[in-house]
């Protein structure tokens, strides 16, 4: 919950980083968005400022509606018309349909699709307004802060992972399935959707009438919410780049949008575009991240999220393999299993192609040659072809450099 404080001779509104990946990537993304309304943010276990005037709430409401805009649609051109139209990511836990005449229709559900007069409310009550804490107080069961507010039913669209998983939520002890938190988690739940300084890839998987769509969220976890901030501040400015299926684009020139099918070849190409970007500045494994959270959604007929923990071992080890060359874009990205003899179907290479690439980016990410190799074995008569030039360099680099071997 957000507190007044007294600074000096001023109140203040204070919120305190949570410790759990979710959270404290919103904290952050609220102070991000605060800093560009020009508020000035301290950074201190948590993020304070003094409470948002009129014009300012107006601007972070327009902000907001900007993203949703950015961050929860994507272009499609139409079968029939051909007219390029915007359309939804329903892969994630946002939206809802709903029937008017024959005409079924999607919107945003929750903090983000309410009227941005209503938008406006809320902020003025959580960051702006001085809270009367004189009537019956409830306790959140996320923040475990107390609010005079009332309590919200905690969705997926407030915890991504609110339907399986509690563990990684600290203050929760429970394990009921459902939950309520205050008004500040819903807010704060809802907005991260619309971060732009999170890493993901999304991907459709068709097999004869049924299709799944998998997407991937990677957010770094790092204790230090000031450095969490420099961090994603330059993923913002000079890393990511917003697309239709990846906001992290390939390096090559090509003209067809390629995307990233797996959570290690994401950060595989990040790490990559990180290091052409803090190529002259000398501390490199200072500026990259190695402990992620890796957040999956996956729909076909239901909904699913996993979460999964990625501990990344000496990453200092890409600097040097940089130097030589780009693991994934010189050489997992032009790997691809080939029939040995006739009959495999398209399907089947392609399945394994994804297959081949996620275990050599995964073996390099994680340092493990035994994944790595699994990629070479033959299956359903296909064999790995891959660039040979670049195989050798990327095993003398990695493993037999400095007597690694
Ligand atoms: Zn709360």
């Amino acid at each position: 919950m957000a507190r007044r404080e007294m600074q000096g001779d001023d109140w203040v509104i204070r919120i305190e980083q949570y410790h759990d990946w979710w959270f404290d990537n919103a904290v952050e993304f609220l102070g991000h968005l605060l800093e560009r309304l020009g508020v000035d943010v301290v950074w201190d276990g948590g993020i304070s400022f003094e409470p948002l005037d009129e014009d300012e709430v107006e601007r972070l409401v327009e902000e907001i509606e900007r993203l949703i805009e950015v961050k929860l649609k994507y272009p499609k051109e139409s079968d029939e018309t051909g007219v390029i139209e915007k359309k939804w990511r329903v892969y994630l836990p946002l939206t809802a349909s709903n029937k008017r005449g024959d005409y079924k229709y999607k919107y945003l559900s929750g903090f983000l699709g309410k009227e941005p007069k209503l938008k406006k409310d809320i902020i003025t009550l959580l960051l702006s307004d001085q809270l009367n804490g004189q009537k019956k107080k409830k306790i959140c069961e996320i923040c475990s802060k107390s609010t005079v507010l009332g309590l919200i039913d905690v969705t997926q669209g407030v915890y991504p992972v609110s339907n399986n998983n509690l563990e990684s939520l600290n203050g929760v002890r429970s394990m009921k399935t459902s939950f309520k938190s205050c008004l500040l988690c819903n807010f704060l739940g809802y907005i991260e959707w619309l971060d732009r300084g999170i890493p993901f890839t999304w991907y459709m998987d068709k097999r004869g009438n049924s299709k799944t769509d998998y997407a991937y969220y990677l957010f770094p976890k790092i204790e230090n919410i000031q450095d969490m901030h420099q961090f994603k501040k330059r993923l913002r400015d000079d890393i990511l780049n917003e697309k239709k299926y990846s906001n992290v684009v390939p390096i090559s020139n090509i003209k067809k949008e390629r995307y990233l099918t797996d959570e290690y070849s994401l950060l595989l190409l990040l790490f990559e575009k990180m290091n052409e970007n803090i190529k002259n500045l000398e501390k490199w494994d200072d500026l990259v991240c190695d402990e992620w959270a890796k957040l999956l959604i996956k729909k076909g007929e239901l909904r699913y999220s996993y979460l999964e923990e990625i501990h990344i071992p000496q990453i200092e080890r890409f600097k040097k393999i940089f130097e030589e060359l780009l693991p994934y874009s010189d050489f997992v990205s032009h790997s691809f299993a080939s029939p040995l003899k006739e009959g495999a179907s398209k399907e089947i290479i392609q399945r394994l192609t994804k297959e081949d690439q996620y275990l050599m980016s995964k073996g390099i990410i994680m340092d493990d040659f035994k994944t790595f190799s699994k990629a070479f074995q033959i299956r359903q008569n296909c064999r790995l072809s891959t660039p040979k030039d670049a195989l050798d360099y990327l095993i003398y680099t990695w493993r037999c450099k400095d007597g690694t071997i």
